[in-house]
């Protein structure tokens, strides 16, 4: 069934501003086009049937301008998703948010198939490089508060050039605070929204501007990030990635899509400046409108069975085909592979 992996991006708050995130301006200002919006649980109710729900095997609680843990109702949410499925629930967070009392009660409401992935990106003196905003002190007694509760955590490790020298400590420091896996990214993040590689990210901080680059050790560079062709983009056979985990991914705005990597060309600076920025409206356009891509306005059966995933789908073999998704999934390019890993690991 189509939504078996089922990714819901609870909302676009966060507490953080991670410079390579579409929500904000190189880790400075919020991205002033990017809606705030979040999912109720009477709106989860009323738009995703217990039927559906029932048949459903992953939930992913990620998304691509928001951090789940800000949602001011999450344990309500879970324990809702907990009481009409029993898939595993992964929840993607920085960690840095709320009372140590928010993830005691979560670690409760989870159950031993869940999941929580703090993203935590080196040490006390560069976790905040990347994660601005994202206080070492509270993500330590959150993390503890989490798993002295007996919830089931994974420290994931981007790898960058500031932060490559402090791995093993990392690993270390996850074993002796009871995570259950260290999972360590080999980077493909140096690619800006145009699908072009960069040497280096810039950052806009308050009062400084400084660079983020990535690891130099070979061995902490995915293959596909070093091997992928642009130049073979409008002909590489496409293996959506999605389509073979019959995923579904709904953004907080309401924008249901195959994948998240399609919803990340919905705001932010870079995706608005590349050419498919309006190849993505006349895309929705050819399916009859944003509405009938939109939750808000469309059933989740007309969505996935209907003009919006047809559209795109289509797209792949003729004029309209996304550069994204050559990128994302062409076949042999590798990153493709990447991406692959990435969701099995999760
Ligand atoms: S924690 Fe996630 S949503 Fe928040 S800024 Fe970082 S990448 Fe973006
Ligand atoms: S990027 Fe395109 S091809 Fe890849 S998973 Fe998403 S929809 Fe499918």
């Amino acid at each position: 069934m189509r939504g078996e992996f089922l990714e819901l991006e609870l909302t676009t708050n966060c507490n953080a501003a991670c410079p390579q995130c579409s929500r904000n301006f190189y880790g400075g200002p919020r991205w002033p086009t990017l809606p705030i919006a979040s999912m109720t649980l009477s709106w989860l109710k009323e738009k995703l049937s217990i039927d559906f729900m029932s048949k459903v095997k992953v939930i992913r609680l990620c998304g691509t301008y928001g951090d789940p843990c800000v949602h001011p109702d999450l344990i309500d949410i879970v324990d809702w998703l907990k009481s009409v499925t029993a898939a595993g629930i992964t929840i993607n967070t920085n960690g840095g948010m709320r009372k140590t009392s928010f993830w005691q009660q979560l670690a409760q409401s989870l159950g031993p198939n869940d999941k929580v992935v703090f993203g935590i990106d080196g040490l006390e003196d560069t976790n905040h490089l990347y994660r601005r905003g994202v206080s070492w002190k509270r993500l330590m007694e959150n993390v503890k508060a989490f798993n002295t509760a007996g919830g089931t955590s994974v420290w994931q490790f981007l790898p960058f050039e500031h932060n490559e020298h402090q791995i093993d400590t990392a690993k270390q420091i996850a074993k002796d605070l009871g995570f259950s896996d260290f999972l360590l990214k080999r980077t493909t993040r140096f690619v800006d929204k145009k699908h072009e590689r960069v040497a280096r990210t810039t950052v806009i901080d308050t009062n400084r501007i400084y660079f983020i680059s990535p690891p130099t050790k070979k061995e902490l560079i995915n293959p596909g990030y070093i091997n992928f062709d642009k130049s073979s983009y409008a002909t590489i056979p496409i293996d959506c990635i999605a389509n073979q985990f019959n995923m579904i991914y709904i953004g907080a705005d309401g924008y249901v899509f195959h994948c998240g990597f399609l919803s990340d060309r919905l705001y932010g600076y870079e995706a608005e400046q590349h050419h498919e920025f309006e190849k993505f409206k006349k895309l929705m356009d050819l399916a009859g409108g944003p509405e009938k891509a939109n939750l808000n306005f469309t059933s989740l059966d007309e969505i996935i069975n209907g003009a919006w995933f047809k559209v795109i789908e289509d797209s792949w073999h003729n004029e309209n085909r996304l550069e994204r998704c050559a990128h994302q999934c062409g076949k042999h390019n590798g990153l493709g592979e990447s991406t692959f890993t990435y969701i099995k690991e999760k």
